[in-house]
């Protein structure tokens, strides 16, 4: 691993899998396990192994299948929860326990019934109940971004002091804002003491389309593990997506000047394969991943691709692990795109020909949305074109 680089914490197969209509098989999910290790995210989260039988099946079984990367489970900061967990992570080379509760007022009131001090303790007896287990402890302060910033430090010291070696500060609700969200990462690293003996991480939700730029600007004030989702997938609006994060730092390296460990060619197989296994679609415009990411449609921009890539592009189709841009054929593309797709479909045309092909490619371009490559052999075909 490289010094320096953002941690990228996959949730894909725990808060991915918790999306209506998403539930996977446990084959399905050491599938995706594998091809998160060939993605070389550094931790898998692979479940919440006291939710159900099946979940801690699929993170015992993913604990004993995978040899790279850190294996994850999730669990509440209750000693049977904190067990189980352990249990399922028995055979994993490398092992994490993610324990979590709620800290905000909101939580502490409505969902513990509890009050700040009694969270305070419970999260300190569960970070060193747990560390008897393993040596690698992380533990969030869910709804983070809407507890009291005083308590929140004094939690994060005291779960530090207990052994946690990874503090992370969630925007579970998707509330917090780029601005908002970069100063409380940096206000808690000037404010607890202790805080060079963990690592940061970071976990945003999409509420309010924010979550990939929270996640950055915690990365720009100290944050040093990012936990996000293929395709963004998560509960309600999802997650940060892992592509978006990943590819950010890669291709703006000198604004960030920090990068992942990601192999960034494996992106595009991993989206696709999660689509295949959750049925669930990417959108079409999604970056990086979706359908027209790399597709260009308008004439003047596809002239401008072919002479030179960096014109409309600012990352190469390949470094996502796809086969160059395409090139969307309709009335709107010019001469230049349609004799590149003919010579890419073997034909070679003389500039004289290229009137009369140009003109009857309108001619379907017009009738049709999109000229596909059967279109253009028909054309071919009636002027007694023959492919190479
Ligand atoms: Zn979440």
């Amino acid at each position: 691993m490289k010094e320096g680089n953002v941690l990228i914490f996959d949730t894909t197969l725990r808060d991915g899998e918790q999306v209506p209509g998403a539930s996977l098989t446990k084959a399905e999910k050491i599938e995706i396990a594998k091809q998160l290790e060939k993605l070389n995210v550094d931790v898998i989260e692979a479940g919440f192994p006291i939710s159900s039988p099946g979940d801690f099946d699929a993170v015992r079984a993913i604990s004993e299948e995978l040899t790279t990367p850190i294996i994850a489970g999730l669990c509440r900061a209750v000693k049977k929860d904190i067990e189980s967990c352990a249990q399922a992570l028995k055979k994993a080379k490398r092992g994490r326990i993610h324990t979590f509760i709620g800290t905000s007022d909101i939580h502490v009131k409505y969902i513990t019934n509890s009050t700040r001090e009694d969270i305070l303790q419970r999260s300190v007896d569960a970070v060193k109940f747990a560390r008897e287990f393993c040596d690698d402890v992380e533990y969030s302060a869910m709804d983070a971004t809407r507890t009291d910033f005083e308590y929140l430090c004094r939690i994060v010291e005291e779960t530090i002091k207990a052994g946690a070696g990874i503090i992370n500060i969630p925007d579970s609700v998707g509330y917090s804002t780029p601005e908002e969200f970069g100063l409380l990462i940096k206000n808690l690293m000037n404010k607890v003491p202790n805080i060079d003996k963990a690592i940061i991480s970071v976990h945003c939700h999409n509420d309010l389309g924010m979550a990939t730029a929270n996640s950055l600007s915690a990365v720009l004030n100290g944050a040093r593990q990012v936990e996000c989702t293929i395709n963004g997938l998560g509960e309600r609006a999802g997650n940060a997506a892992i592509e978006e994060i990943a590819m950010a730092l890669k291709v703006r390296n000198d604004f960030y000047k920090t990068n992942t460990n990601i192999n960034t060619k494996e992106i595009y197989a991993t989206s696709k394969l999660l689509t295949k296994l959750t049925g669930l679609a990417v959108q079409a415009n999604k970056a990086i991943v979706g359908q027209n990411a790399f597709a260009h449609a308008s004439g003047i921009h596809q002239d401008a691709i072919l002479k030179k890539e960096d014109t409309f592009g600012i990352m190469s189709p390949e470094s996502i692990g796809l086969n160059g841009h395409s090139i969307v054929l309709t009335s709107r593309s010019g001469r230049h795109a349609l004799k590149h797709r003919l010579k890419d479909l073997g034909y070679s045309i003389e500039e004289s020909e290229l009137t009369d092909i140009y003109k009857q490619f309108l001619d379907v371009a017009d009738r049709k949305k999109e000229v596909f490559n059967d279109d253009l052999k028909l054309i071919m075909d009636r002027i007694g074109k023959v492919a190479r």
